[in-house]
């Protein structure tokens, strides 16, 4: 695609640093290049080549920064375009300075996510693939990124055009029956056609379900500790972020607020956060805190039941196991390195409890793997192979393609009219198509990229 102005922006984080690069794509890089850098001796700029110099205003001739600055010709660029960069003086001003030489010379400020846009506008990369970008520079665990880059080269994007390609070769065959109606549809072709539909159900159908893990991995996940004032929430907390940052207090119904903290568990990314006692009490300030932690245990994906080991089950631990029945939880018996006098009911004892002492570390880890089974089962999330989907954009655009499939499968079976089965496979192409950009709108694409930092 032909873009003709020419865009720039600051590509480091503002501020002090030791170098800031100005970034120039576009038609007028190399003519901004050729009028803002001097060197000795002149010369032309060789492709993918460092060179030494300085910036100069060119309506002075003053020396704004001495710089370090790079050409890569187009197409091998970030964008496909002639790309200038700049490495500067990593100071807020001179960046800045330099910045406003480029714009001043023939380009403008670049929006948010525009050179990556420009990479996917110009065929470069795929919008599964440019919405990786922006995951690699957020990815909050090591795992996390992998996912990232797995799909930033493109590795899902593979799968999906696997799938596309299936439902293309299905519609081409039907299409070619609608073209020559004399050849009535065999049931050779018709079975073909049935086959080749199939195999791209599946394919999605196995996409979607691994779409849980991904979001997890990506987004995070939220775990509530939830237990009676005094059962070591705070310290549990602690032990887990390995940091003393929640206030520990032995008084009890002291921790009122929601504390919130991301650890690190195996690579998945979990937010904790560790609530006021969920008791009755006539404390007005931390009956609010109770309501708080009650709204939490309904927005939650895992709750942390804790409870004392060295004291007996109470009403209080019976009405917070009430409150959590049918949620997603792990009974956690902290104060594992005291006498243990607590007996637990049939319905606590049948969960497998994990037993723990925030105070001494024991079982700790046990904890933590029973956290990441219980979003993983075990599996290890960060192979190159693994490329589970992990944005809800693709996966709605899955669940339409399918629903599409479905309705020609089915309208196969009832022996419906050729065009009929081609509307079904062109509305399944357009769903698949906007996954990876083919047919996606343009205030949708505007959406994606607002997310991206400039410069970007
Ligand atoms: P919370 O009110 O549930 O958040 O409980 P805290 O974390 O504030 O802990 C209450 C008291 O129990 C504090 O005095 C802690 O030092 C103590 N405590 C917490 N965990 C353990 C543990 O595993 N073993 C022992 N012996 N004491 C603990």
């Amino acid at each position: 695609m032909y873009i003709n102005d020419s865009i720039a922006a600051i590509s480091t984080p503002l501020g002090e640093g030791g170098v800031a690069v100005i970034r120039v794509s576009g038609d007028r890089a190399v003519n901004i290049g050729e009028k803002l850098f001097r060197r000795k001796p002149d010369g032309g700029f060789e492709s993918h080549r460092f060179y030494y110099g300085k910036i100069v205003d060119p309506d002075d001739g003053k020396s704004v920064d001495e710089a370090m600055v790079v050409l890569m010709k187009a197409p091998r660029s970030y964008t496909r375009e002639d790309v200038f960069e700049i490495q500067c003086h990593g100071g807020y001003l001179v960046a800045k300075k330099v910045l406003g030489l480029v714009l001043r010379n023939g380009a403008r400020l670049a929006q948010p996510g525009e050179f990556t846009k420009r990479a996917f506008l110009n065929g470069r990369i795929d919008l599964v693939q440019a919405e990786a970008v922006i995951d690699v520079i957020r990815g909050k665990t090591e795992a996390a990124i992998s996912l990232a880059q797995n799909h930033r080269e493109g590795i899902l994007s593979g799968e999906i055009e696997r799938i596309k390609d299936n439902i293309l070769n299905a519609l081409t065959i039907v299409e070619a029956h609608i073209d020559f109606p004399e050849e009535e549809i065999g049931t050779d072709n018709s079975n073909e056609t049935k086959k080749i539909v199939s195999e791209a159900v599946e394919k999605i159908k196995t996409l979607l379900e691994g779409y849980e893990e991904g979001r997890s991995l990506r987004e995070g996940v939220s775990v509530l500790i939830a237990g009676k004032p005094n059962v070591g929430k705070s310290s549990l907390l602690n032990a887990l972020v390995k940091e003393m940052r929640a206030i520990v207090n032995p008084n009890p119904g002291t921790t009122r607020d929601v504390i919130e903290e991301v650890v690190n568990i195996k690579g998945l990314p979990v937010k904790m956060f560790d609530t006021a006692g969920i008791c009755e009490t006539d404390d007005v300030i931390e009956r609010e805190g109770v309501e708080l932690a009650l709204e939490k245990v309904r927005k939650t994906d895992l709750i942390l039941f804790v409870l004392d080991s060295s004291s007996p089950v109470d009403s209080n631990d019976l009405r917070i196991a009430g409150v959590l029945e049918g949620r997603n939880y792990l009974a956690v018996i902290n104060k594992c390195d005291l006498d243990e006098k607590i007996s637990l009911p049939e319905s606590l004892a049948n969960r497998e409890p994990i037993y723990v002492s925030a105070k001494s570390g024991e079982g700790i880890e046990k904890l933590q793997k029973a956290i990441y089974d219980s979003f993983f089962h075990g599996k290890a999330i960060d192979s190159r192979e693994y490329f589970a989907l992990s944005n809800i954009r693709h996966r709605e655009a899955l669940v339409n393609c399918l629903k599409a499939l479905k309705r020609f499968e089915r309208n196969v079976t009832d022996n419906m009219i050729l065009e009929l089965l081609a509307v079904e496979l062109r509305d399944a192409l357009q769903a698949i198509g906007e996954v990876t950009g083919e047919t996606i709108r343009e205030e949708v694409l505007e959406r994606i990229f607002e997310r991206f930092c400039i410069g970007k």
